[in-house]
Order: structure tokens, then C-alpha cells, then sequence
């Protein structure tokens, strides 16, 4: 699957040799198939170019006649930090944490097992873009497996979404047709404009390798928010200010996107 950040495109080029630049900060590399081969290169340093955060939530059951439980849902974002500016915050908020403080939001409220990569440097972020296809980190993977439902925060141009300049849209995609629906009806309760992803192959988010689909049910939900969306949903669009500096449309968002989650479990007995 390609993916087209914040302006810059990600399309693949046939071979993957290194591309020194003279006197760039960042050496330029055309891509990187899989998670693990970016780990895997010395170029590269975990806390500097790139972060992976998660939190799993415990479980247990030490009583006999209790019934089992597997958490239902994971929310991800595979392209956080500068790769899809906003879908790290996204996706913290959506699992239940404040971007900034990582305070349980709204109090008391559910939360969800998250996954994110994110791109930490000032630039050049676009070449730490991985396609979703291609998703092999070991917490993301046991995440979404372990789940019956992943959401995926996404971020895309307008011109890949097929929409004109300007538009703040999300596009849903995903395996689970019951998701969609749900997450479709929820923006549109949020008055957030939302369209079915369905037509645009790059961005559907329908590959049975996709990570969002790779759940205990072998579907999930991929969101794909426009680059003016994403905008609209913090006053200081840098790293370190936009968890501080979120706007009612982000929360809106976030509300729309947890709804549906829960409309979506509630329905899900597990046995
Ligand atoms: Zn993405």
C-alpha cells in the first residue's frame, strides 16, 4: 500500500540503494519494506530518528468459575510523529490518554491498548515511512492479533484522497464493514465529513497484510484524515506543541472515533 504524507510522496522506487546526499542532515534512503529492516540499520538510532511507544494492558483471571477476556480493541498509528503529523496524538487520545499528559481522558473512561511509530526527526521524516503492508514490529503484530478490533490513524493529502485542495475529510476504510459503518455514522453525528474509502485502492485500507487487519478477526478499521483535517485539529502544528495545543475539532474527532468503538464492542461477546 502507498501512503502520501504531508506532501511528499513515499511511492516506492524499484531499487532500495542508499542515496547519499552531500551535506544533508539525513541521509536519504528510497524505502524501507519492513519495520525490522529499519531497526536493523546502524544508521538509524531508536530515540533520535524514530520512537516506539505502546502500553498493553494487564489481565488476569485466577478465579475458576470467572469467565476469560481478551482486550477487544487496539488503536494504532503507524505513521506518527512528522511521518502523518497528528495521528500519534490521535491515537493516544482515542485510546483513552491525553496527548500532552497521558491522563486517563475523559476521567475515568475506557481505555484501549495502543501501538505507535513515530518519526522524531526535524526533517526528512518520509523516508521512515514503512507501508502498513509491511508492518512486522513484534508489539504491534501480538497487539492487533491479540484484538479483536485495531483502529489505524492515518494521514493523507487531499490529492491522494481524490478530494479538492482544501478539504477536511477523513476517509474509512478498513476489512470490517460493521466498523465502517459505525465510524461513518459517528463523524457524521460529529459533523465531521467522512466518506467509505472503498474506491481508492491506495488508501482502503484493505489488504489482508494491512496491520489493522491482521486482528483475531482478520478485519479492522483504517482511518485516512486529509492534511487540512489534520491541521484544523491543533493550533501549533509542531511535535512539541501540538499535544498542548489540541482543538475541539481534534476532540470531536476523538469522540466520533470512540463511539464507534464502542457501539462496535458492545455488540462482541467473547466466549
Ligand atoms: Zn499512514
Amino acid at each position: 500500500m502507498v501512503h502520501l504524507t504531508d506532501g511528499e510522496s513515499t511511492r516506492a522506487v524499484p531499487d532500495s540503494h542508499r542515496r547519499g546526499i552531500p551535506g544533508s542532515k539525513y541521509r536519504q534512503r528510497v524505502t524501507y519494506h519492513f519495520y525490522t529492516e529499519l531497526y536493523r540499520d546502524p544508521d538509524l538510532a531508536e530515540g533520535e530518528d524514530y520512537a516506539r511507544r505502546y502500553r498493553r494492558h494487564g489481565r488476569f483471571d485466577d478465579e475458576l468459575a470467572q469467565p476469560g477476556g481478551i482486550e477487544k480493541t487496539a488503536v494504532i498509528a503507524p505513521h506518527g510523529g512528522g511521518i502523518e503529523t497528528g495521528t500519534s496524538e490521535l491515537c493516544l487520545a482515542v485510546a483513552g490518554y491525553h496527548p500532552a499528559t497521558l491522563e486517563v481522558t475523559p476521567p475515568g473512561g475506557v481505555t484501549y491498548d495502543y501501538w505507535m511509530f513515530e518519526g522524531l526527526r526535524a526533517g526528512g521524516n518520509a523516508s521512515l515511512h514503512v507501508t502498513s503492508t509491511g508492518c512486522d514490529d513484534g508489539v504491534a503484530l501480538s497487539l492487533c492479533g491479540g484484538a479483536l478490533n485495531a483502529l489505524a490513524l492515518h494521514g493523507c493529502t487531499t490529492a491522494a484522497a481524490g478530494q479538492p485542495a482544501g478539504s477536511q475529510i477523513v476517509l474509512v476504510g478498513g476489512r470490517n464493514q460493521t466498523f465502517k459503518q459505525y465510524l461513518l455514522a459517528a463523524f457524521a453525528n460529529q459533523q465531521l465529513a467522512a466518506v467509505d474509502a472503498w474506491n481508492i485502492k491506495a488508501l482502503n485500507g484493505d489488504d489482508r497484510d494491512n496491520i489493522v487487519n491482521r486482528t483475531l478477526l482478520g478485519m479492522g478499521g483504517h482511518l485516512e484524515l486529509t492534511t487540512p483535517l489534520r491541521l484544523a485539529m491543533f493550533d501549533v502544528n509542531t511535535r512539541e506543541e501540538r499535544k498542548h495545543t489540541t482543538t475541539p475539532v481534534f476532540w470531536a474527532f476523538v469522540t466520533a472515533c470512540r463511539a464507534a468503538v464502542a457501539r462496535l464492542e458492545a455488540e462482541q461477546v467473547v466466549r
